[in-house]
């Protein structure tokens, strides 16, 4: 299996606070990986640091090419998506709009008419609405529409922060159906921070927990939600 994102030893400061301390984790070309923690244990800035949001240390590697020192745009464009928490939407413009200013960093513009087409095969929904401004949209169909948007940059790599953020279980359970085709037929590689444990280790193949900016248990999505101290921790049985 080729590694394709791997990070050793990250520490992240917000000024004086420190949030990450001492991190190391990989993550598999074509995996669909969960990092799993509490409120406040680290996840959101874990995804920052690698889109070097956030002043941070120690080695991160994307396809052996080193992150450090890149700008976030720069990030981008080694194909690596970042879907923040609060999905992000420009809610004034249309949903065709969104994805059309989500390839805007590409190079090849040539199959963007049919990545978005591509786009509504994944999320119907969002064809159906593809002329409503974004603004409009329930919170689920925009965070489909953040996801879809990112997806414009065909990225190799997606980090999405909290995707099943104040979504009705029902349209938390559509949408990771979806980014698993997502990962398997188009061959995106992800990496999801949840707080929802138990759909997250449904979802993904590989887990790592992280508590208090490090990681304190790594391994297949189905031993880590065999876990006692994950059941009791983080699934609540
Ligand atoms: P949540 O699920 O609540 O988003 P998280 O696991 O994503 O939690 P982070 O948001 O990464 O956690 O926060 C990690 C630590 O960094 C926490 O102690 C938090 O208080 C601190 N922190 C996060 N953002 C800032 C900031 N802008 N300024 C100072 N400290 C921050």
């Amino acid at each position: 299996m080729t590694t394709m994102l791997n990070v050793k030893d990250l520490r992240a400061y917000y000024g004086q606070v420190q949030a990450l301390h001492g991190l190391s984790f990989a993550l598999n070309e074509g995996s669909l990986t969960t990092l799993l923690g509490a409120n406040g244990a680290g996840k959101t800035t874990t995804l920052r640091a690698i889109c070097n949001m956030v002043r941070s240390t120690g080695a991160i590697e994307f396809e052996g090419k080193p992150l450090s020192g890149k700008s976030t745009e720069n990030v981008v464009r080694l194909g690596i998506a970042h879907v923040p928490q609060g999905r992000g939407t420009f809610t004034t413009m249309t949903v065709e709009e969104n994805l059309q200013l989500g390839a805007i960093t590409r190079t090849d513009k040539k199959n963007i008419v049919a990545d978005i087409e591509r786009m509504y095969e994944h999320f119907p929904v969002l064809k159906e609405r593809h002329t409503q401004q974004a603004g409009t949209l329930s919170g689920g169909e925009q965070q489909m529409l953040a996801v879809a948007r990112a997806l414009m940059l065909r990225p190799r790599l997606m980090l999405l922060d909290e995707p099943s953020f104040g979504l009705a279980p029902l349209i938390v359970r559509e949408l990771f159906k979806i980014l698993g085709k997502i990962n398997r037929e188009d061959k995106v590689t992800i990496l999801v921070v949840e707080q929802n444990a138990q759909l997250a280790l449904e979802l993904a193949d590989q887990a790592y927990v992280i508590e208090t900016g490090r990681i304190v248990m790594s391994g297949s999505a189905k031993d880590i939600a065999n876990n006692e101290d994950v059941r009791k921790s983080y699934l609540g049985y």
